[in-house]
């Protein structure tokens, strides 16, 4: 771990958002789902959500960059319990959805807590999700086709959503929480030992203002 790295990952942790987020609904196809988590680290999301993706367990394709590194993704075993998760962390869940009560994406406020639900490639965001949801956006499609690919809708979402964060002032200064922050900054510089020291059960060591760790 050279200085220059360690400045690099406080940098881009500086600038995570714990308060926006995605909820991906069976989007099963590695390289959207890959594509997402690149447009969640371009943007700050700290940590993605998805219910049931690939089929169960998450496969990553070539087109995440190796985001997936950088952006934790939380498996839900139903939508009913990731919306709970997100709607007891005070997030208002927004579903990118094709409906008649849908508004306009550039409506919504997303400097408060937002998760953009996302729906399947084929079959788009179920009733069970939309009936979780708060409100439904969507990005205005005025050609033939009547729908975005998936990676490419959240990513004109989440692009909003920075917008309207750097305008607030959102990456200006870290907003993760001093132990979240400590610990994530530990996995991202050492992965290998931080994996090994959770298989033991054992807390991570401090890091240095250099990144060495303390004490070696
Ligand atoms: N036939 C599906 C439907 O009616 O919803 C199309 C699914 S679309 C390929 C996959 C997902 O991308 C949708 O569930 C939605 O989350 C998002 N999406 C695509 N285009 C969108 C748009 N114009 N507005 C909002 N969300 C969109």
């Amino acid at each position: 771990m050279t200085p220059e790295r360690y400045q690099r990952l406080r940098e881009v942790l500086d600038k995570r958002q714990p308060d926006l987020t995605v909820l991906m609904e069976n989007v099963h196809k590695p390289h959207n789902l890959s594509a997402i988590l690149r447009t969640c680290d371009a943007v700050g999301v700290f940590e993605a959500h998805a219910v049931n993706p690939t089929g169960g367990v998450p496969t990553y394709h070539d087109t995440s960059g190796g985001s997936h590194k950088w952006v934790y993704l939380r498996v839900h075993p139903s939508v009913e319990e990731a919306a709970r998760l997100l709607k007891d962390r005070g997030f208002t869940i927004y579903a990118a959805n094709l409906s008649q009560r849908a508004v306009d994406y550039r409506e919504v406020d997303y400097t408060r807590p937002a998760a953009v639900l996302l729906g399947a490639e084929k079959w788009g965001v179920s009733e069970r999700a939309a009936g979780l949801a708060d409100a439904d956006v969507i990005i205005p499609m005025m050609g033939m086709v009547q729908s975005l690919n998936v990676s490419v809708a959240a990513a004109v979402i989440l692009f909003e959503a920075q917008r309207q964060r750097l305008a607030a002032g959102m990456y200006d200064r870290p907003r993760l929480d001093p132990e979240t922050y400590r610990r994530t900054l530990f996995e991202w510089a050492y992965p290998r030992e931080a994996a090994a020291l959770r298989r033991r059960g054992l807390p991570y060591p401090r890091l240095a203002e250099d990144g060495g760790v303390v004490g070696e």
